[in-house]
């Protein structure tokens, strides 16, 4: 269900020099996983935020874990749909039944009244429960205008922050430099 293949392998680390290579090789062991953890990966467009999610989601699959990937806008849908054909326990079972939940791109859209509850009602769901890996370019201070409310944010930030590996991905749009640094910074 990843919409593409990349790697942890095909990564680039001199391209975000800030980020810490030894604790995304630590999250790429899976540990987090098996002890419930998340890990939430932040920062501008094109900097790998999908990239490393994806190759931690196919690092967990290849070690027997079941791991699900949804975008944040697709997940609540889905749950819109599931409420309309009244299937959400159906639903929440089957994430419940993975180990990780990849969820990509929240913050891009906000999420209106009705999925900002249902996210609220997933992370609850997942508490303790099951790994989530989210990719978003809002920090932490932010997500009421994803959510439209502050004190819903509160307490699934509560909820989400209780064991989380925050990785701030800092630097250039990967997407607009085409990895320069990596070709030794020749087209500067
Ligand atoms: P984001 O999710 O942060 O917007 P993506 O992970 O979608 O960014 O990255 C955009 C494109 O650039 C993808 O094709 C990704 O594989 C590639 N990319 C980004 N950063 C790197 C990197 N450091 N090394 C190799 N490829 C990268
Ligand atoms: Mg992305």
């Amino acid at each position: 269900c990843f919409p593409a293949e990349k790697e942890l392998g095909d990564f680039d680390f001199t391209a975000i020099p800030k980020l810490n290579k030894k604790r995304i090789l630590e999250l790429s062991t899976c540990d987090f996983i098996r002890k419930r953890e998340c890990g939430v990966f932040v920062g501008p467009p094109g900097v790998g935020k999908t990239h490393l999610a994806i190759a931690l989601g196919r690092e967990a699959c290849r070690r027997g874990l079941r791991v699900k990937w949804f975008t944040a806008t697709g997940l609540a849908t889905e749950y819109a749909e599931a409420r309309e054909e009244r299937t959400v326990l159906k639903l929440e079972r089957a994430i419940e039944r993975r180990d990780l939940i990849v969820i990509d791109e929240l913050g891009y859209v906000p999420l209106g009244q009705n999925g900002a509850e249902n996210l609220f009602g997933f992370f609850s769901k997942c508490y303790e429960r099951t790994s989530v890996v989210l990719t978003t370019n809002l920090p932490f201070s932010q997500w009421p205008q994803v959510f439209g409310d502050e004190r819903l944010t509160g307490a699934l930030l509560d909820r989400l922050t209780h064991r989380v590996h925050v990785i701030e991905m800092k630097g250039e749009s990967y997407r607009l430099t085409g990895g320069r640094r990596r070709k030794g910074g020749a087209s500067d």
